[in-house]
């Protein structure tokens, strides 16, 4: 049996109440959630019965990403802040089957993150794990670990990949995503996925779905989505739908957005330079 399975198992934290970690890994497939996570995932597939897929889209959008930063944009350091549990491909093995120098520091404030990354990473010199949360910007600037693992007068890609959803916009979540983007040097890039409102019933859902299992997850429209870029401009293809999002083949074919999915159209991606 599964730890999460056996009702007696003891991790050390709350695990009545539904993490945002933990459904988003039931969505995924994963094993690290208990049952009030389950509970969580089944309300997002209730009102979503494609939300699995948007998830599993979204870490592939991820992953295109990174091999972008990487390969052609020659970046070897990620910040990569609200980096969920450990699935399959994660941002450091994306950038180190390309750069296996790349340095990656995950942030999560779930603790569930650490104790898995921990186990994940315990051979891998070039990746840490930190618990902090960004809400408190400076606490994660000011945290040594990853002061000694990032070079921050070089370019670093800060990663804040499906996270904005899960704070509403009174919160501010673009202004501590500002207080890091203005320590990273020029030539940095800030790379951003969220939940999009373009007046479709399945965004209302899955931002339906967010209220009652977790308490969050709000759907925002393009142009708001933008403001979280701060000004700084982005590479092609600007800011998209997922299936439509590939940085390394801008110019590819990809289907026009009224023939994607009802569910493909429930997240964007995009990517700003520093200049
Ligand atoms: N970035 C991963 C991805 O796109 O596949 C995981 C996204 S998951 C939906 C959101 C993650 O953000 C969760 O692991 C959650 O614990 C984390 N998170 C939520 N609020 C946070 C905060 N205030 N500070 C740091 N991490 C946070």
């Amino acid at each position: 049996m599964a730890p999460s399975e056996d009702p007696d198992y003891d991790p050390g934290f709350d695990t009545s109440q539904p993490t945002i970690a933990r459904v988003y890994d039931a969505l995924l497939g994963g094993k690290d959630n208990f049952a009030a996570d389950r509970e969580g995932a089944a309300l997002y597939l209730k009102y979503v019965p494609d939300a699995g897929r948007c998830a599993i889209d979204n870490r592939a959008a991820l992953v295109r990403g990174v091999h972008y930063l990487v390969r052609a944009a020659g970046i070897d350091q990620f910040l990569d802040i609200g980096s969920g549990l450990p699935t399959q491909k994660n941002t450091h093995q994306a950038a180190q089957e390309i750069n296996p120098a790349a340095k990656v520091a995950y942030v999560d404030n779930d603790p569930i993150v650490l104790a898995h990354g921990r186990a994940l990473l315990a051979t891998n010199n070039s990746t840490i794990v930190v618990t902090a949360d960004l809400r408190e910007p400076q606490s994660i600037l000011d945290n040594e670990e990853i002061k000694n693992h990032l070079d921050f007068s070089r370019p670093i890609a800060l990663m804040v990949v499906g996270i904005h959803m899960h704070f509403h916009d009174d919160e501010k979540p673009d202004e501590w995503v500002r207080t890091i983007v203005d320590a990273l040097a020029p030539g940095s890039y800030l790379f951003i996925t969220d939940f999009v409102d373009t007046g479709e019933p399945l965004q209302k859902a899955i931002e339906r779905a967010g209220l009652e299992s977790l308490g969050n997850g709000w759907i925002r429209t393009p142009e708001r989505i933008t403001q979280h870029f701060l000004g700084m401009p982005l590479v092609a293809p600007g800011l998209d739908f997922l299936a439509r999002w590939f940085p390394e083949e801008p110019d590819a074919d990809v289907p026009a957005a009224e023939d994607l999915e009802a569910y493909q159209r429930i997240l964007m991606a995009g990517l700003a330079k520093k200049p």
